[in-house]
């Protein structure tokens, strides 16, 4: 099938960073212009053989940004990952010329607090909204972060899948609307882990406590794995949020056989 250069960009590889055998980091010019907020998608695509498949990605970089960034998880029988994770600095790849997604930062419903729930490649549309504010807060800039409040709980099975700890962890440390929580759901594969531990459903909970959050007051985001979304928001609902103020992202839909497996 011929490739419409109305609908695509031939974007290029600049740089990867591989974080796990089943966890990179992309950076990729998109080929053209390609505006997006923080908390969209990117569709990229690989055509081989005359078939093309294509992806969602969310953004992890922010629109200040020059290169997009993109953290990705290999699914070994996946129809799109296994060529994407053999790409190298110099290939190239498609890259759909519209951004798409609403799961923005939610500036309108007048909730100041927004908790940021997510499972390790969730944490994507986080990282954007953080670089985005963070960059704006440097500036001097209105409405963000005067008032608004971020807290970011992420899960992953072991510390080294979280990706941006580093960065979010610097950011904690400097900004006073930053909070963030990493929580590990298998210790005994992480001797060296000394945070918290358990899923990121087992810690929601104790964080909203901690955080001293209040329903009325906050806009939960949920992004990741399908399980983590379902219980996430049945844990909040159970503590009086309500529905429109929970915003979700869900990666794919959760296999029949698959019970119960989010980090
Ligand atoms: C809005 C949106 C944003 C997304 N952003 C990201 C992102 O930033 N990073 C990222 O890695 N992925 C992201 N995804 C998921 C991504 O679009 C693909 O679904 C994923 O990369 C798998 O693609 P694939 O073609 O290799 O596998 P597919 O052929 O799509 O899937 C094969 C099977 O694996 C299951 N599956 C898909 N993904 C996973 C997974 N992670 N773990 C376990 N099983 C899975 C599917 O349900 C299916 O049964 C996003 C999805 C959406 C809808």
């Amino acid at each position: 099938m011929a490739i419409s250069p109305d609908k695509y960009h031939q974007a290029r590889i600049l740089d990867r960073r591989d974080v796990s055998q089943d966890l990179c980091i992309l950076h990729v010019d998109p080929g053209g212009p390609f505006a997006y907020r923080a908390g969209q998608y990117a569709t990229l695509g690989i055509e081989r053989d005359g078939v093309r498949t294509e992806r969602p990605y969310s953004m992890v970089s922010s629109p200040y940004e020059d290169a997009l960034e993109f953290f990705v998880e290999l699914v070994p029988s996946g129809g799109l990952t296994p060529s994407l994770f053999q790409l190298q600095p110099g290939d190239s790849l498609l890259c759909r010329k519209i951004a798409k997604g609403r799961f923005l930062i939610d500036l309108r419903s007048g909730r100041k607090n927004h908790l940021l729930i997510c499972t390790v490649t969730g944490v994507a549309p986080f990282v954007s909204y953080v670089r985005t504010i963070y960059r704006d807060w440097k500036n001097g800039a209105a409405p963000l972060p005067d008032e608004h409040k971020f807290f970011c709980l992420q899960g992953a099975s072991r510390s080294f899948e979280f990706g941006y700890r580093e960065e979010l962890e610097r950011c904690a440390s400097e900004a006073p609307w930053f909070k963030y929580t990493p929580t590990v759901s298998r210790p005994w594969e992480d001797a060296r882990w000394s945070g918290e531990t358990g899923r990121v459903d087992d810690l929601l909970r104790k964080s909203i406590e901690a955080w001293g959050l209040q329903p009325e007051k906050t806009t939960a985001y949920l992004c990741g794995h399908p399980k983590m979304i379902e219980n996430c928001r049945g844990i909040l609902e159970r503590a009086r949020w309500k529905r429109e103020a929970i915003l979700e992202e869900a990666y794919y839909q959760v296999a029949a056989q698959e019970a119960g497996g989010s980090a």
